[in-house]
């Protein structure tokens, strides 16, 4: 029996709105994803949701909503899963990589502020693991000027800042994939305050359709089905009460864990915190590599992840485009040690004392 790092939670309710969509014989985009999107921005605290086919299309369709264009330069977290910064490549324009807070994991905003330039349209904070970015350093720094902020908040559904929602600053990006804080299958969502940029991405969502059989320009095929969708309204009435088990099982292992040689994780004063992942880092103190740590919790039965083992710009797709020589010191460093314990709403109390204790004897030596 292995501990899985991840596990959706599927549910009567989940499963009873699906048969209902499906007994309707409506499967496409309709009612229920009409009734999600209001539902979520209302969850989120914003004007309008948009909801589309997986995460990685609502980062793409934000970049064109703005009209990014080749020839802009978007500025990207050096550490972060590959779809945040591809999604600037599908614009043709350039991701320009920063380097990401040690303690954190998202942006270094001093970095940010060396490499904003006049080319500058948009910069895209993720919220990695389920903690935000700082939001009010970020704020400040694109202060006065016309750069747009798109959160990544793929791995932050209900994450705060400073008491406010990720995803309601300018323009947030989600994604529903089956591992994240909640799913839909495949899904993804696109919120902001912003009518123009809410009108364009389901413009540009459905064939650049303006009204039946009318297109004003190229658009494609980004929906959610009302399956989907149907399914993430029933998760997002669950979402609050999953976050809070997922902070109190990372209360559970930080409490637990007792090992020199790992530096389990932060939490900044403005973050609630969603443990999307519970990430510790094996450090060059401990007598084990992350490798040999990981293979080790295995043998135990307790299932872990290695996001990200490599960082984007020394991605090989990164490299033939001329990335590789970049140094961001703190990602590369971060890349070698971070390891994801299970942290997700199913464990019980015993596999979470397991995990801990499995931890500190593999550190300790036992
Ligand atoms: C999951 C994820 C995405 C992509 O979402 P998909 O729905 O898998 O396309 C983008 N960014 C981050 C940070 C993610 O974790």
């Amino acid at each position: 029996m292995m501990i899985p790092v991840a596990k959706p939670i599927i549910g009567a309710e989940e499963i009873e709105s699906v048969r209902t969509v499906m007994e309707s014989g409506m499967l496409a985009q309709g009612k229920q994803v009409k009734l999600f999107e209001e539902q979520f921005a209302e969850f989120i605290g914003v004007k309008h949701a948009v909801a589309v086919v997986n995460g990685t299309v609502a980062l793409d369709l934000a970049l064109k909503a703005l009209g990014i264009n080749a020839g802009d330069e978007v500025i990207v977290p050096a550490f972060t899963f590959i779809a945040t910064a591809n999604s600037v490549l599908f614009q043709g324009a350039k991701p320009v990589f920063v380097d990401v807070d040690q303690r954190t994991f998202t942006l270094d905003i001093e970095d940010v502020e060396k490499k904003i330039s006049n080319k500058t349209r948009a910069i895209i904070p993720v919220h990695l693991f389920g903690q935000a970015a700082d939001m009010k350093a970020l704020s400040e720094v694109v202060d006065g000027k016309k750069i747009s902020i798109i959160e990544d908040c793929a791995q932050a559904h209900g994450e705060k800042f400073d008491g406010r929602r990720v995803g309601s600053f300018d323009i947030g990006s989600f994604s529903f994939y089956p591992t994240k804080n909640m799913t839909t299958g495949e899904g993804g969502m696109i919120t902001t305050n912003d009518e123009t940029v809410a009108k364009r991405a389901k413009l540009l969502r459905d064939h650049g359709q303006s009204e039946k059989y009318l297109h004003t320009e190229v658009g494609y095929n980004y929906r959610l089905t009302d399956i989907g969708a149907a399914i993430g309204i029933a998760q997002l009435k669950k979402l609050n009460g999953w976050n809070d088990v997922r902070r109190k099982n990372a209360e559970y292992l930080n409490n637990g864990i007792k090992a020199g040689g790992i530096i389990k994780p932060y939490k900044a004063n403005y973050s609630e915190h969603v443990y999307h992942q519970y990430v510790i880092r094996i450090t060059s103190e401990c007598r084990l590599s992350r490798d040999q740590f990981k293979q080790e919790l295995e043998k135990l039965g307790i299932g872990t992840g290695v996001h990200y083992p490599i960082s984007v710009h020394h991605q090989p797709v990164y490299k033939n485009l001329g990335y590789g020589n970049e140094k961001h010191i703190v990602s590369e460093i971060v890349a070698k040690e971070v390891l994801s314990l299970p942290v997700h709403p199913s464990l019980s109390e015993k596999e979470l004392s397991f995990i801990a204790t499995g931890v500190s004897d593999i550190a300790g030596g036992k």
